[in-house]
């Protein structure tokens, strides 16, 4: 397996006709990190933070928070690490966090999570701002906030983020060099208002896994759900191709991170509808980067550009057919 990895690791994503595409890793703990380096993907474009959280039996200090930020800057290097503030309550409970009224949720992905949590409990969030902030003393810092389903939720986390940086800016503590903030797409209403938001993110980041079952209302864990709908379908990515529409006009770097972007077929898809960034599981790194070699994106964005004003039939087996004529 270990070599198999270092086959991989120095294959260059270049599609046949010279597009550089951006092939990133997800990650969560410390431990992932050496597969950055196993993999030679170009960077973390989603460290999910709250598994620092979910590991821990007490909220993680501020201090304990820093550390690691620090550690997985360090071992990133000069690669671009996009940390993710805490995406918990839902179906990730924590025992020392609670809702205020104590009852479970009927519709946990749908609940109390994420964003919503943050902005509520706000301690929670500016501690975390206060330590990405630390922890990226000197360089870059890029945060992402999970579940954004109005432009304002967004407004708000990254005036908690200013509140701390003037903070510590008065504190005359080392600042990071920039900072970057983005919001992840996965809540369906966002996308209505993207063209509002767009002028004010530094990125956009597609979480595939929980915006298809918002827009397929097809709960992601129910087994018995996984085969009612399909990534490659037109309503998906007829979806993803207004976002990119709307976005292309302010410049703004789209990312896919869900996990639709380490599959084969899927990720070709996805270069069809013009998103050249994607952040996958690691394992899918070395094989994408592999197809993307294989890809002419001219070609596979005429061929979209037909199968979304007419969809066939059956868009796997003809993207699939696609594939295979095109020695991919
Ligand atoms: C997603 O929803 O696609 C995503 C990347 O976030 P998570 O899987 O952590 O919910
Ligand atoms: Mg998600």
């Amino acid at each position: 397996r270990q070599a198999h990895y270092a086959a991989m690791r120095e294959v260059e994503p270049v599609t046949r006709d010279g597009e550089r595409i951006t092939v990133m890793m997800n990650a969560g703990l410390r431990d992932d990190m050496p597969m950055l380096n196993l993999t030679g993907a170009d960077g973390i474009g989603l460290f999910r933070t709250e598994f620092q959280f979910l590991v821990s039996a007490t909220l993680p200090a501020r201090e304990r928070q820093t550390r690691l930020y620090r550690d997985v800057l360090d071992a990133a290097g000069d690669r671009p690490v996009v940390f993710r503030t805490v995406d918990i309550g839902g179906d990730k409970v924590l025992p020392y966090l609670r809702h205020n009224d104590g009852e479970t949720e009927e519709n946990p992905a749908m609940g109390w999570r994420a964003l919503r949590v943050a902005l509520e409990r706000d301690g929670l969030l500016k501690a975390q701002a206060r330590a990405l902030l630390e922890a990226a003393g000197g360089r870059t810092l890029n945060v992402m906030f999970p579940m954004v389903t109005e432009p304002w939720e967004f407004d708000a986390a990254k005036a908690v983020f200013d509140g701390q940086l003037a903070f510590l800016k008065q504190q005359k503590k080392l600042l990071p060099e920039a900072i970057r903030f983005g919001a992840m797409l996965e809540v369906p209403a966002l996308a209505e208002c993207l063209d509002m938001l767009a002028p004010r993110l530094s990125f956009l980041s597609i979480g595939t896994n929980d915006l298809t079952q918002f827009l397929f209302a097809a709960d992601r864990a129910n087994p018995k759900l996984a085969e009612r709908y399909d990534w490659l379908s037109p309503a998906i990515l007829r979806f993803l191709r207004r976002v990119v529409t709307t976005v292309a006009p302010h410049g703004t770097d789209i990312t896919v991170c869900g996990e639709m972007g380490g599959r084969r077929l899927e990720a070709l898809a996805l270069l069809g509808l013009g998103i050249t960034r994607l952040s996958i599981t690691p394992a899918a790194v070395g094989p994408i980067k592999e197809l993307v070699g294989k890809v002419n994106l001219a070609e596979i964005r005429a061929a979209m550009d037909s199968w979304l004003a007419a969809p066939p039939a059956n868009m796997r087996s003809t993207l699939s057919e696609w594939a295979c004529m095109h020695g991919i």
